[in-house]
């Protein structure tokens, strides 16, 4: 029998593509998003079904688990996909866009999560794959509210690996670097603009943007694509691993990060973040 993947926030991106990169692989595709209207990007398939589900409407949840239950009979693997980013100073953001951004990143696949854990806890089998961020694993400047996010998002998935372990169930994380051709710098941006400016931080904001831009030249071209792999080979892998890091643009700092002193590390990343703002 074919396994069947239920993957989270389709409507474009790394959901879209995941989606269809497993149908051609042969499985059956829960293809996820919260307007079904979005669905323009799947190549014809037998094996791919559509259907709404929002993160944060956990009626929805429950019915597009079932529904792709009835479908398919059984689901072997949840990509936790959906998610956005919140970027701009801390100060500057309400209270209420800080919750949207914990709603959606934490606690929108902690909800899918628990739906569709006493359905792997039946089949005694399951995988839990929870997109993170390189911004889930160091703090980026003007990063701080979506960095902390995903830290979150990696905090519990690392604790949750213990718990289902003994049950046959994985857990595993990716933690992608830039990928400028998903949805995501759009709506970064759009959420941006909700933003209250503090003129203070003006210099620093200005120094910050020079360094996204030179950063974003290091982005991985095909970084869509290494993602993707990711997420397929942590469904497939049947391995112990925890954290995938597919794209080359965020070695460097995530190298530093696990293998440096403390003091080493923030040396490094000051000269790299901070620097031109001293
Ligand atoms: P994307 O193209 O904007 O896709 C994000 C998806 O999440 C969209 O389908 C969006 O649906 C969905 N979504 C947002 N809120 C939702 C909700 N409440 N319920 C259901 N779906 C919701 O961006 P992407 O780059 O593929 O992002 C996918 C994941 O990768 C996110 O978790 C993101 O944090 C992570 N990531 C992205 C990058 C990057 O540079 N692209 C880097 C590291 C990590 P709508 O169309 O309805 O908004």
């Amino acid at each position: 029998m074919n396994k069947t993947v239920l993957i989270t926030g389709t409507s474009s991106g790394f959901g879209a593509s995941a989606a269809n990169y497993f149908a051609e692989k042969g499985w059956n595709v829960i293809a996820t998003m919260r307007d079904t209207s979005k669905a323009t990007g799947f190549k014809n398939s037998t094996n791919l079904f559509i259907t709404k589900l929002d993160v944060e409407d956990t009626a929805s949840i429950q019915s597009a688990i079932d529904a792709g239950i009835e479908r398919f009979g059984k689901i072997d693997v949840l990509v936790n996909n959906a998610g956005y980013g919140l970027f701009g100073i801390f100060e500057s953001a309400s209270r209420e866009a800080i919750q949207n951004q914990f709603a959606v990143n934490v606690f929108g696949a902690m909800d899918v999560t628990r739906a569709i854990l006493p359905h792997f806890r039946e089949n005694k089998s399951g995988v839990v794959i929870n997109v993170s961020s390189g911004a889930g694993a160091i703090g980026f400047p003007m990063a701080s509210i979506y960095s902390s996010s995903k830290f979150a998002l990696e905090g519990w998935s690392e604790g949750l690996r213990y718990e289902l372990a003994s049950l046959g169930i994985k857990v595993k994380v990716i933690e992608p670097g830039g990928a400028p051709k998903t949805g995501f710098l759009n709506r970064v941006g759009g959420e941006s603009t909700g933003l209250q400016l503090i003129s203070d931080y003006v210099p620093f904001l200005e120094q910050t943007g020079k360094m996204f831009q030179s950063m974003a030249l290091t982005s991985d071209e095909d970084a869509v694509e290494k993602v993707v792999s990711a997420i397929y080979e942590s469904a497939t892998d049947d391995n112990a691993r925890l954290r995938y890091s597919p794209t080359q643009d965020i070695q460097p700092i995530l190298n530093a990060r696990r293998s440096s002193s403390e003091e080493a590390y923030q040396q490094f990343t000051d000269s790299i973040f901070t620097q031109a703002n001293n």
